[in-house]
């Protein structure tokens, strides 16, 4: 008997129809012989319906309320799930997360799993029923209701399975697995099938959105294999796992891009010790997370400094702009809203030289400008213009062969030093 956790994410759940699809899976797996647990999502668009309503009353809704209401959305589906098993003649109950044991921290809107009760859920196991638990949300310690930021479904579902120590955790969506590029945008691009935790860290957080970065930390911490597979069909989706010699060893194992950023600069900032401390220590406190930075060379004793930041901490990372624009004498901050940034993915890079020159050199003959570049040990980012994102993408898919699995060594042009 294996323990299996199952999460469904909103367009697997999106209609009562849905719901009965993945009631049948959930009773077909029960039915194999094994323990089955579901974490879902809010029906479909319920989650960017609740936010349009926050918005259209506030601008900046205080984010304790902002859990209250978002938490609701995968309330409905737990309670429909458990329903659909029951007309199916089966055995289910349904769990909020706080009655599923997620303890979180109180960072409202983007808080963390700190520990899985799994008691409840492990006792509704043993009574032989189907457990359904709501994906995204938690519960501090003081009774606060919490959610885990966009996407969290799928940390919920890793934790669980941490939690339970589950055999798998499988994370069904609307699409066949990770792919080596978004596939409305690269229609070569070719489902991986296995991929390492490092390498799909790197693509979760740079705009793969099958799995949020979250959920893979957790999964490579606690060492919980994750196959993203179809809610649609009964094919093998992508197993995420530690590396090893039976992986694929592609240089490149895919190319990700993100529109959800935004570039703030602040202008003429005086250049002395402290200054930049100073300006991400007031956006670190205003809870914005920050991604790529540039520094420019200084001139005249100032300089000016950009950083990209989620367009959804835009209103709290503009008033700490403004502020310290104010205490520290900068001359002025503006706001690019028309970015994206393009980023190349694969450990193979930390081996094979000549990965940026043929990233760089294929962009520029494609036309396309870098505003910002920054790296790590097994990715390259790349802020460009958003209207060009689609040709980036199509063009770093194919200069690095990733459609028919080539090797980029046979192709790249000899360039040192990159
Ligand atoms: N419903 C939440 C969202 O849309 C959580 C999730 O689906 O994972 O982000
Ligand atoms: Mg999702």
């Amino acid at each position: 008997m294996a323990l299996v956790v199952q999460k469904y994410g909103g367009s697997s759940v999106g209609s009562t129809d849905r719901l009965m699809a993945v009631a049948r899976r959930l009773i077909r797996a029960k039915e194999r012989g094994d323990q089955v647990v579901a974490v879902v999502s809010a029906m479909g668009d319920v989650t960017d319906e609740l936010l349009d309503k926050a918005r259209a009353i506030s601008a900046d809704p205080p984010e304790r309320e902002m859990d209250m209401l978002l938490a609701t959305g995968e309330q409905v589906t737990i309670a429909l799930l458990a329903m659909a098993i029951d007309t199916l003649g089966h055995q289910a109950i349904s769990f909020t997360g706080a009655q599923a044991g997620i303890v979180s921290d109180a960072v409202h809107t983007k808080a963390r799993i700190q520990e899985v009760r799994a008691d409840r859920m492990m006792e509704a196991l043993d009574a032989g029923r189907i457990v359904i638990v709501a994906g995204f949300q938690g519960l501090t310690p003081d009774g606060e209701i919490t959610t885990l930021g966009r996407g969290g479904s799928d940390t919920t579902a890793v934790a669980v399975a941490a939690g339970l120590g589950a055999d798998v955790c499988e994370i069904y969506t609307d699409v066949d697995g990770v792919f080596t590029a978004d596939p409305r945008v690269e229609p070569l691009a070719r489902k991986i099938d296995t991929i390492s935790y490092e390498e799909m860290l790197e693509m979760a957080a740079t705009g793969a959105r099958v799995l949020q970065l979250r959920s893979v930390e957790f999964a490579r911490n606690h060492n919980v294999v994750i196959h993203v597979r179809s809610s649609f069909n009964d094919r093998e989706g992508t197993i995420v796992k530690e590396a090893d010699e039976t992986m694929e060893q592609a240089i490149i194992s895919g190319v990700t891009h993100d529109t959800s950023e935004a570039k703030v600069t602040v202008r003429d900032v005086p250049d002395r010790p402290g200054v930049a401390a100073e300006v991400f220590g007031r956006l670190a406190d205003a809870n914005v997370n920050v991604d790529m930075i540039i520094q420019n060379v200084s001139e005249a004793g100032t300089t000016d400094i950009s950083f990209t930041t989620p367009k959804d901490d835009l209103v709290r990372a503009i008033k700490a702009v403004g502020e310290v624009v104010a205490d520290l004498g900068a001359r002025e901050w503006s706001v690019d809203e028309s970015i994206a940034k393009v980023s190349l993915v694969g450990a193979g890079m930390k081996t094979h030289p000549g990965v940026a020159a043929l990233m760089f050199r294929s962009l520029a003959d494609a036309g396309v400008n870098l505003d910002m570049i920054s790296t790590s040990a097994i990715r390259i980012s790349c802020v460009i213009a958003a209207d060009q994102v689609d040709t980036a993408v199509r063009t770093l898919h194919k200069a690095f062969g990733l459609d028919e699995r080539s090797v980029i060594a046979e192709t790249a042009p000899a360039a040192p030093g990159a």
